[in-house]
């Protein structure tokens, strides 16, 4: 806090996972101490912060920050998305960096962690001035990553087409067709299932926690925050095993669908038409659409947090807890505050964390990796198969980890221990950097 002061969501993201590893560094001690381990662990290996200027539609010149912080790279090349969102700064690409570690480390692949992006806004921009902003970005950018190096892919505010301008610019500049990006589009290395995987993954690791619970999501209403790339493809697949979705959201406000939110309706307002969620009433006109937030106090049995980062306070935990909900699982990064996050698990509610839960994004960006190394493209159903046999993966690797350090059932310790083993013997056995 004394090195960093204004970047609060990086120290809450620190504070829960050094608090969790409580028991690894006990049994550790003199060891860690001695190597520096935990103080290596919280320092990225580089930041880098940049100038993006830009012309806008009406000749004026834009100015925006670019960041991409490379935050350790003991396991693989660093990878992790970027962010494009007005409130992007370097304490929330420090947290989303010093979690992708250890999230990307639970999924058993060789990817190290990183994260990046700028506080430009694309909403509301022309396609000619996204594309002026992608240039712009990337013309820095390309100098810090690569194939082998660092593999950045979409996240919030970064789809497919920003994904397609930013590889077009590293190509012209580069001259080389490598798989530097993750999450392109099918025609140029993409991946089938990557626009899916993360709300897909999220369902299959809900599915696990709910079975080995007795539970399972079949015939669950599940309440979902945020409407984008994670929320859509959440909510299509909760439908198809049998769950009712009955709420979806954005930054204004949030849709009531009690009879089950018509995914194919909001796929073409957000993907398509690229609107706002007031639009879901033309399609379903039973709905109801509500201003701010609220989307927490509706009946659910599950709640999937797939917005952003602490949208989900201990009201909103207490709310749910009242209303019967009896599992949590983070699409999003951080949804949840630390309080909330204690309040479900003191009252034993199943929590996933987002490392965890949201990893099966960045697992099958890793398969678009390794199908780009060896130039084929796999079909979809293999790629499926691979991801849920990733998400039931994870699933048994935090849950084995919070029984083996006398926490069983508490998955946000399993999880963080789980990632930081890997991580921690490797960055030992590879000496001091
Ligand atoms: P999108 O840009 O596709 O969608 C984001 C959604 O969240 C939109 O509905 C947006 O509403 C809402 N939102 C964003 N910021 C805020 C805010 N400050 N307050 C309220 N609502 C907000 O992003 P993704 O779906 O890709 O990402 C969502 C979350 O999932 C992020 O935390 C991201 O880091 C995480 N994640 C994403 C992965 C991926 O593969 N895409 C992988 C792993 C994690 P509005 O349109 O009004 O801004």
């Amino acid at each position: 806090i004394r090195k960093n002061p204004s970047e609060s969501e990086f120290h809450q993201a620190v504070k829960e996972v050094l608090e969790s590893l409580r028991p690894v560094v006990e049994a550790n001690e003199e060891k860690y101490r001695r190597e520096a381990l935990l103080e290596r662990l919280v320092e990225p290996d580089r930041q880098i912060k940049f100038k993006i200027p830009w012309v806008d539609d009406k000749g004026q010149v834009q100015v925006n920050i670019g960041y991409r912080v490379q935050f350790n790279n003991a396991i693989g090349p660093y990878k992790g998305g970027l962010r494009l969102h007005p409130s992007v700064n370097t304490g929330i690409i420090k947290f989303l960096g010093f979690e992708q570690t250890f999230k990307n480390s639970l999924t058993g692949l060789p990817i190290g962690g990183a994260k990046g992006g700028s506080d430009f806004d694309p909403k509301g921009k022309s396609d000619r001035e996204v594309l002026a902003f992608c240039k712009s970005f990337m013309t820095e950018l390309y100098k810090y990553i690569g194939a082998d190096t660092d593999v950045p892919a979409g996240d919030i505010g970064t789809g497919a087409r920003e994904i397609g301008y930013l590889y077009g610019q590293y190509k012209k500049i580069k001259g080389t067709y490598e798989g530097v990006l993750t999450g392109k589009g099918l025609t140029y290395g993409g991946s089938l299932v990557r626009t899916e995987a993360t709300g897909y993954g999220l369902l299959y690791l809900t599915d696990e926690m709910l079975k080995a619970n007795g539970h399972s999501i079949k015939g669950k209403r599940v309440a979902i925050s945020g409407s984008g790339n994670v929320a859509i493809y959440a909510a299509m697949k909760a439908e198809q095993l049998g769950a009712t979705v009955v709420t979806v959201s954005d930054s204004n406000g949030w849709i009531y669908d009690p009879e089950g939110i018509d995914v194919a309706a909001l796929k073409e307002i957000k993907e398509v038409k690229r609107e706002r969620l007031t639009e879901y009433l033309k399609y379903r006109p039973q709905a109801e659409y509500k201003e701010g937030r609220g989307v927490w106090s509706v009946k659910c049995d599950v709640a999937l947090p797939c917005a952003t980062q602490n949208e989900l306070h201990l009201e909103d935990a207490k709310v749910l807890v009242e209303n019967g909900c009896i599992a949590v699982a983070e699409g999003a990064n951080m949804p949840t505050t630390l309080e909330a996050t204690q309040f479900f698990l003191n009252n034993k509610v199943l929590f996933a964390p987002g490392k965890a839960a949201n990893a099966g994004g960045v697992a099958t960006s890793a398969l678009e990796m390794s199908q780009n190394s060896e130039r084929l493209s796999w079909p979809f159903e293999e790629v499926d198969k691979k991801l849920k046999q990733i998400m039931v993966n994870i699933f048994k690797n935090m849950s084995e980890a919070a029984k083996e350090y006398n926490a069983e059932g508490n998955y946000v310790l399993g999880a963080n221990i789980a990632g930081f083993l890997k991580v921690a013997d490797a960055m030992m056995a590879q000496g001091i950097w």
